[in-house]
């Protein structure tokens, strides 16, 4: 048997090596990261085609793509009318029958093909203009040069070929001949960097065995589970790059996350009565299931760093102040951090509410408190008569200290509470952190691009809620949406009316949504009560406005977006979106959330231009066809791409060679779960472990990952 040694260095052998790259070649792979023939293999097909069962000559028929194999009777150069334009010509003949093979421009072939070969061809079968039928431009394979010499291993035709990308001056054809010689040359066995026991666990081949079927795939595997890479050889390839993505992933959470939180949680029966207490309902089985993982959380040494997400109601808040009862009957103090003041005010008189029915008192700091009411609330924080403190993310950032913080609690829309666990711990403070999220990111990418976070998830409607009727209508049906309006203001119900609002064209934006609210009062519905928000007006003038819709004192608030945070009126049933091509799709979403609070059935209304484009239009069909803002969250980053849907590529999502985040997602999960048991388990020994950590850095790259 080969040394492991010798194996390795077989992958790791330049590219340059293999018969057919030169320094053209090379470079051109070079270029897209391939250096050596591991790199080489790991790049695996886009597709595959069957070439594998040979077709009669006498069964051919025009138009259809065929491979065949058979004896060449004769072959020659054949010149036409056009100057310099020839045609290399060859009779192929099986028991069955025999058909002309026509190369168009390749005069070379003269200096290849020969009477009495063995050949293979996949081609089209075209029909001749002097009658008959004739094979064009095949991709071909001699398979002997004598017609009773046993037939060698094809390449091109004849089995299941592989079908690449062009590399540069590599075609697809010179690519599957490349490959080919590669793993001709690698020993029997090359060394597994994937450890036995997680192997095994899998089922999955041998590398050697998986590098060579995920190329050549045996005859009879099915070609749908191949373009899907279904099969295990492909899956075992993608499983490996996911485990070192995740194993390497661990390794750095563990290396920097040596801290220790000063106090150790608790759960006792007394605890857990007291959350019984403070519950005014039965917690769903997603609720409880977050609950679970976080109290765990709460109990183990290291500090929580925890992503919650689901819908806008979903009930994540309840959750939220359940483990916040757990750190307040533990000595511990809660901060809790909204993304504006209007929220953080909203949030305080809903905690409070909740917190009456426990020994707990809840306290509210924002900017625009009267300079003596701060200070008595930031007095109280300090010496620790206010155990939950309630305000926006500049809670953290300003000068407010806390006698024993323990959990930090933050309400977030995108950027995951990234800024504000920086600040806690550079301010020395290493609470428990519990980020919320009602704009879900697809769970792979949250595994992946934001690896140092454990994440949650409550994916189930709350008892009792409908999910919100959405339509998509042409702004030409303008009435019918009036009308839809009208009912529901008949009967006691309140309406969105939404404008886009984008910075280029922002006055024309405000302009066009001030118009509206005036055009609605006088002429659509007078006998209703018309108000109007927007990111211009001064901060007072929109709360009072805001305050006035949710205390139902105006019947339609046509707004522009910023209504997308914050406001919660169970009475609004009626959402239109204008111009909602203009959105994005995850916006949408957002902002349909705002109804369907209630009991009542709500209804949202997407209004777009007569023309739309074919991306506006996916967007809004994928919103119409679900509710489900994880689901939303997958086909955004289908129609955007991960690179994208975080709006910049330093967002940290790694591009992978072998696996598709999309595609795989399965597997990464699976991946992670194998690495988080791996690192804990007797395999994972530091020769081991260091092999790995270098195995990542050079794949990812330290900086790769936030
Ligand atoms: P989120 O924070 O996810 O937006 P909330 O926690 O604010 O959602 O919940 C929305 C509303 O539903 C709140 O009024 C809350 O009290 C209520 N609620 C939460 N969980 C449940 C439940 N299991 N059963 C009934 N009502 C619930
Ligand atoms: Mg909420």
């Amino acid at each position: 048997m080969r040394s492991a040694a010798a194996a390795a260095d077989a992958l790791q052998t330049p590219v340059q090596y293999l018969k057919g790259v030169g320094p053209r070649r090379a470079g051109d792979l070079a270029a897209v990261g391939v250096q050596t023939v591991e790199d080489l293999l790991l790049t695996l097909p886009r597709r595959y085609e069957d070439r594998a069962i040979l077709q009669s000559i006498r069964d051919l028929r025009p138009g259809e793509a065929t491979t065949i194999g058979g004896t060449v009777l004769s072959c020659g150069l054949r010149t036409t009318r056009r100057p310099g334009f020839r045609i290399f010509e060859m009779l192929v003949q099986d028991a069955t029958g025999r058909v002309r093979v026509a190369f168009l421009n390749q005069a070379f072939l003269k200096g290849v093909f020969a009477a009495r070969q063995q050949v293979l061809l996949h081609g089209r079968v075209d029909r001749r203009p002097t009658g008959g039928l004739q094979i064009t431009n095949p991709d071909h394979e001699i398979v002997s040069d004598e017609e009773d010499d046993a037939w060698g291993e094809p390449i091109h035709t004849g089995r299941i070929v592989p079908v690449y990308e062009k590399i540069g001056s590599l075609t697809p054809k010179s690519l599957r001949r490349v490959v080919h010689d590669a793993l001709q040359r690698l020993p029997a066995e090359v060394d597994d960097p994937l450890p036995d026991g997680v192997r095994r666990s899998l089922g999955a081949p041998p590398r050697r065995q998986a590098l060579a079927d995920a190329h050549f795939p045996p005859t009879g595997t099915s070609i749908e589970a191949l373009d899907r890479f279904g099969t295990p050889a492909q899956q075992r390839l993608i499983f490996e790059e996911f485990f070192f993505f995740q194993v390497g992933l661990l390794l750095r959470r563990r290396e920097s996350d040596t801290r220790v939180k000063p106090r150790r949680l608790v759960v006792d029966d007394r605890i857990r009565q007291a959350a019984r207490d403070l519950l005014p309902f039965r917690l769903t089985r997603h609720q409880r299931q977050a609950l679970r993982e976080i109290v765990e959380d709460l109990q183990r040494p290291r500090p929580m760093n925890r992503l919650l997400q689901g819908d806008v109601g979903s009930g994540k808040t309840i959750v939220a102040l359940l483990a916040a009862l757990v750190a307040m009957e533990n000595g511990l103090q809660v901060a809790f951090m909204a993304p504006t003041e209007m929220l953080a005010e909203q949030h305080y008189a809903s905690i409070s509410r909740v917190l009456s029915r426990s020994r707990f008192a809840a306290a509210l700091l924002t900017g625009t408190l009267p300079a003596r009411t701060r200070r008595e609330a930031g007095s109280r924080i300090a010496n620790g008569a206010s155990q939950l403190v309630v305000g926006t993310h500049a809670l953290v950032q300003g000068d407010v200290r806390f006698r024993a913080l323990g959990l930090a609690i933050i309400d977030e829309q995108h950027r995951f509470g990234v800024v504000q666990r920086a600040i806690l711990r550079d301010k020395g403070l290493d609470p428990d952190v519990l980020v919320m999220t009602a704009t879900p990111i697809p769970r792979t990418l949250a595994l992946t691009a934001y690896g140092d976070l454990d994440v949650s998830e409550i994916r189930e409607r709350l008892p009792g809620r409908q999910p919100v009727k959405t339509v998509i209508r042409s702004e030409a049906r303008r009435t019918e949406t009036y009308d839809l309006v009208r009912t529901e203001l008949r009967a006691g119900k309140q309406a969105f009316v939404v404008y886009p609002l984008v910075e280029e064209s922002e006055k024309l934006d405000l302009r066009a949504a001030t118009e509206m609210a005036a055009e609605l009062q006088a002429r659509v519905f007078p006998d209703a009560r018309v108000g109007l928000v927007h990111g211009r007006m001064a901060t007072a003038e929109r709360e009072r406005t805001m305050a006035a819709f949710a205390a139902a004192r105006i019947d339609v608030l046509v707004a522009t977006t910023v209504i997308e945070v914050g406001i919660d009126v169970p009475n609004a049933t009626v959402m239109v979106i204008e111009q909602a091509e203009r959105f994005g799709l995850a916006q949408l979403h957002q902002l349909r959330g705002r109804v369907g609070r209630g009991a009542a059935r709500s209804c949202c209304v997407l209004m777009h231009a007569a023309r739309l484009s074919d991306a506006a239009e996916a967007r809004l069909r994928a919103l119409a066809g679900t509710t489900d803002g994880f689901e939303i969250a997958e086909r955004d980053l289908e129609l955007r791409g991960p690179g994208d849907f975080f709006g910049t590529r330093q967002s940290g999502v790694p591009l992978f060679r072998v696996g598709d985040l999309l595609r795989d997602h399965r597997l990464m999960e699976e991946a992670r779960r194998a690495a988080a048991a791996w690192i804990d388990g007797p395999e994972a020994i530091g020769p081991r472990l260091d092999a790995v950590r270098s195995a990542w850095t050079r794949r990812f790259g330290l900086a790769g990952v936030a």
